[in-house]
Parts: C-alpha cells; sequence; structure tokens
C-alpha cells in the first residue's frame, strides 16, 4: 500500500458565478467542485468538503494550514491564530517533531519521499524562511530533489510545466501534463508515501487574474486526471487537499473561508474519506491506512 500526498495551495469550494473561474469551465474535472453540489467524481474519488478554519477567527492562512496538514496538529487552535507565508519559530518546533516524514519513519513505514525539485540557487542562498514542507524535510532527513532529478525523470518542479524554472535561466524543457504526471506516478509507483506540492493556484488567487485562473486550472486538472489513470489505484490512495480557499473566489484578494476539497481515489478510499473532518485528520488518515496489515478496497 502506498500514498500519494497530492496539495495544492489556496483551493477551496466555492459557489458558481463569475468570481469564480471553475464556473463553467471546459475540461476542469475533478477541480470543478461547488459549494453544496457534488460528492463523487471521476475514478469513483471522494470529496470531503474539509474545514480550513480548525475553529479559529480569522482567514486561513499558508505556515498554519500547511504545518497543520503535514503533522495532523491544529496549530490554528494550539496556537490561536492563523499565520501566512512560513513557519514561525513555534510552527518550526512543531515539524521538526511531529511532520508526517517523521511519523512514518518512526513508524518503520519507507522509503518517502517529497517530489518537488529544488534549485542549486535555495542551497547556495539558503532563504531565511524556508517552507513548513522543506522544514519537515530537513528535520526527517528526507533527501531533496534537484534539477538533475528533474532532467532525468525523478522529479517534479511546483509548476510542474516547468515555466517558472526556464524563466529563472535553468536549461530544461517544458514538460506537458502528460509529461508531468508520468513522472509523479514512476514516484509514487517506487515510494510508500509521496508528497507534491502545487503553489501556482494560490499565487493567482492573490493576482485576482481570472483568465489566468482558467488556463491554469485547465491545466492542472488535466495534470490530475493524467496521475490518476497512470497510477496503480488498487495499491494506491491519492489524496488531494488544500490548505485554504482563494482562487475559487477572484472577487477578494484575499483568502476565503470556505471549505477545501480533499478527494480521496483508490485503495483505502473509503476508510480514509471517513476520518477526514478538517485538515488536522490529514495526517491521522495517512498514518493509519499505511500501518494497517492489510490492503482494503473499502
Ligand atoms: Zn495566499
Amino acid at each position: 500500500m502506498s500514498v500519494l500526498l497530492f496539495f495544492i495551495d489556496g483551493l477551496g469550494i466555492g459557489t458558481r458565478g463569475p468570481q469564480n473561474p471553475l464556473d463553467e469551465l471546459a475540461d476542469a474535472e475533478p477541480l470543478a467542485i461547488f459549494r453544496d453540489e457534488t460528492i463523487k467524481t471521476i475514478h469513483e474519488g471522494i470529496i470531503i468538503p474539509t474545514d480550513a478554519c480548525l475553529g479559529v477567527e480569522g482567514r486561513p492562512q499558508s505556515a498554519s494550514g500547511q504545518t497543520t496538514i503535514l503533522t495532523g496538529i491544529n496549530v490554528p487552535q494550539l496556537l490561536g491564530y492563523h499565520k501566512q507565508g512560513f513557519p514561525n519559530a513555534a510552527m518550526l518546533e512543531i515539524l521538526r517533531e511531529h511532520s508526517i516524514f517523521l511519523q512514518l519513519t518512526r513508524a518503520g513505514i519507507g522509503p518517502i519521499t517529497f517530489a518537488n525539485t529544488y534549485t542549486q540557487r535555495f542551497f547556495e542562498e539558503r532563504p531565511r524562511w524556508v517552507s513548513a514542507t522543506t522544514a519537515a524535510m530537513e528535520a526527517a532527513a528526507v533527501p531533496f530533489r534537484q534539477v538533475a532529478d528533474l532532467k532525468a525523470g525523478r522529479a517534479v518542479f511546483h509548476d510542474f510545466t516547468n515555466q517558472l524554472l526556464i524563466e529563472r535561466g535553468e536549461d530544461v524543457e517544458l514538460r506537458s501534463a502528460e509529461q508531468a504526471a508520468q513522472v509523479l506516478a514512476s514516484l509514487a509507483s517506487e515510494h510508500r508515501f509521496t508528497l507534491y506540492e502545487y503553489f501556482v493556484t494560490d499565487k493567482i488567487g492573490h493576482k485576482q487574474d481570472v483568465q489566468l485562473a482558467r488556463t491554469t486550472l485547465q491545466n492542472l486538472a488535466r495534470l490530475i486526471r493524467e496521475l490518476l489513470v497512470r497510477i496503480d489505484l488498487d495499491r494506491t490512495s491519492v489524496i488531494l487537499t488544500s490548505d485554504h480557499g482563494n482562487i475559487e473566489d477572484l472577487s477578494s484578494r484575499n483568502h476565503t473561508l470556505n471549505a477545501v476539497p480533499t478527494i480521496v481515489w483508490g485503495a483505502n478510499r473509503f476508510h480514509i474519506a471517513r476520518q477526514i473532518k478538517t485538515l488536522a485528520d490529514i495526517t491521522p488518515a495517512i498514518l493509519q491506512t499505511l500501518t494497517q496489515k492489510t490492503a482494503s478496497h473499502k
């Protein structure tokens, strides 16, 4: 049994209307999810509207939401606030002790990996503030995938098309959604746990660029569809989730209070779906499914 966690930054479940770039968007399955409408999607995926507010007032934010997803600890409730951007000292401490990478390693589950690519510049000019995932990987000694791995078909950039890498001067080829899906599927087949993170959605949400939102969501939806046909869903659970809403409502440049879509496909999907109500339930559900003895399709 293995798990692929597909994380999308800033994707909530909104209502239909001109403010929502997913409304009346062609080929947007499985991302075209609207409030009070659908609970099932392609490949028998189960959609769970998931609470990202976590019992704390204010708009949910990335650092606290991602730390919660990656640890199973309700960080906003524990600390009393949502925090945007990068984790602060208190969150780093939680990530360094309780990340999913560490919890899986302690349970004897491996190999585990983060599919995303880090550039040489990251190591040369190591930023003072790092993402929740980077901090969690470092603490658990999960190796970083680099541009050489990407070129060898063994890593995916967070913008899976490589467009942003090329703009930064990296000598890499543009990748189609199909090609990126193939790389992710092969990593997922070789690891018990694979994480992939996609951030472009949150950036576009803040920019409120409707056209860019529509083309980007279409291509992201294509990546997910191409991934699902390349993955062995009898042996793999694919879990898609987000940290907070944003891109589903371009009438505001802020994050939204909407629930986020968690979608579970493949092995153990009913069992996993039943356990998820908030962002704090993702890590425990993954740990549970990977530590149980026998596979089940229910
Ligand atoms: Zn944001």
